[in-house]
């Protein structure tokens, strides 16, 4: 005697959800003929964005960071040339 499989598990259709729709429209932004689009990451090439934090860039694919106060002042150049 074969045991009948799936009598009770209804096998078929699932109900259709509607993924959630790509923001990577919302990175660009056309200003008249330009278009200006926001900082991508410099590893994974353009077309993947990074999030943007308070003090902060990040990708979400493979975790770059980079960190705006990290711009060195004029300054802080001219100390270390100095020092060479
Ligand atoms: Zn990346």
């Amino acid at each position: 005697m074969a045991k009948k499989k799936g009598s009770k598990t209804k096998k078929g259709k699932k109900p259709h959800k509607n993924k959630p729709t790509s923001k990577k429209y919302t990175k660009y932004k056309i200003d008249g003929e330009k278009i200006t689009r926001s900082r991508f990451c410099p590893r994974c090439g353009p077309g993947v964005f990074l999030m943007e934090a308070k003090d902060r860039l990040y990708c979400g694919k493979c975790h770059y960071a980079e960190f705006k106060g990290k711009v060195k002042k004029e300054e802080e150049v001219k100390k270390e040339e100095k020092k060479e």
